[in-house]
């Protein structure tokens, strides 16, 4: 069994097709984590369609929440705390200064991430976190969010550098490594330094990788080429990435 933690199922073509072809992978569970407001009841229905096989994330993306009015980012985040209980995880949820530039954006995008991840903290939920641009910013959050909850953090998309791994083995924080594994040398070196114990897969899709389209069924070939890394079975790999999310899901903390 492989679990791709983090993609945008809601925005694929046909989720259904997706989530089938996936399952003809071997990629059973798919995590649909959420950006925009309208994204969250879309992903509680597919959820619904697909017990079992979806996990709900609800949150509202950095990038978002900079394109939006804050009445509109208010409304968001009243749906979020409203539903937030019918979800397993927050997320996507973090930082993003791609879209934040000016100390007046980015203080804004930090402050409703404080207030998301409080609402994750009450209703005990994992958080999912996205990070472009600024990777220790979120990094730090991460680390607080865990220490202050019983609560696990994932960073998504996180394999940019090595120096920051070790600083998330440290502290326990999980990190998913997606398709950009399969050819990029530096993402290698990167998923070699997280902890067996912490590393987790994804696919971002449909965000197009290495211009390929995107879709969940790619966690196997993400799974396959960090076995080939690691010089371990795909089986091995699949059981300990997998149980690493039910542990990441449940609050159980690794202590390394
Ligand atoms: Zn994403």
């Amino acid at each position: 069994m492989l679990i791709d933690t983090h993609c945008h199922l809601d925005q694929l073509p046909n989720p259904a097709a997706a989530l089938a072809e996936a399952a003809a992978q071997g990629v059973t569970q798919v995590v649909a984590v959420s950006e925009s407001a309208a994204s969250m009841p879309a992903v509680l229905a597919l959820a619904e369609a697909h017990p079992g096989a979806v996990v709900a994330g609800l949150g509202l993306h950095p990038a978002w929440i900079s394109q939006q009015t804050p009445e509109e980012v208010e409304a968001g985040f009243q749906f979020l705390a409203a539903h937030l209980a019918s979800a397993q995880i927050l997320g996507e949820v973090g930082l993003d200064h791609k879209w934040a530039t000016t100390p007046q954006q980015q203080t804004f995008q930090e402050e409703i991430l404080a207030r998301q991840l409080a609402l994750a903290a009450a209703a005990g939920k994992p958080a999912n976190l996205h990070s472009r641009r600024c990777p220790r910013q979120v990094m730090e959050r991460a680390i607080t969010f865990a220490r202050q909850t019983s609560l696990n953090a994932q960073l998504h998309w996180f394999t940019h550098s090595r120096k920051l791994i070790h600083q998330c083995n440290d502290a326990g924080i999980y990190v998913s490594v997606g398709p950009m594994v399969v050819d990029n040398p530096q993402t290698q070196q990167v998923a070699l330094a997280i902890a067996d114990e912490l590393l987790l897969i994804e696919t971002d899709a449909p965000v197009p990788i290495g211009g390929q389209p995107n879709q969940p069924a790619r966690a196997r070939i993400v799974a396959e080429k960090l076995a080939t890394l690691k010089q371990r079975p795909l089986e091995e790999l699949a059981a300990l990435t997998t149980a690493n999310f039910q542990r990441y899901l449940s609050g159980g903390r690794m202590t390394l």
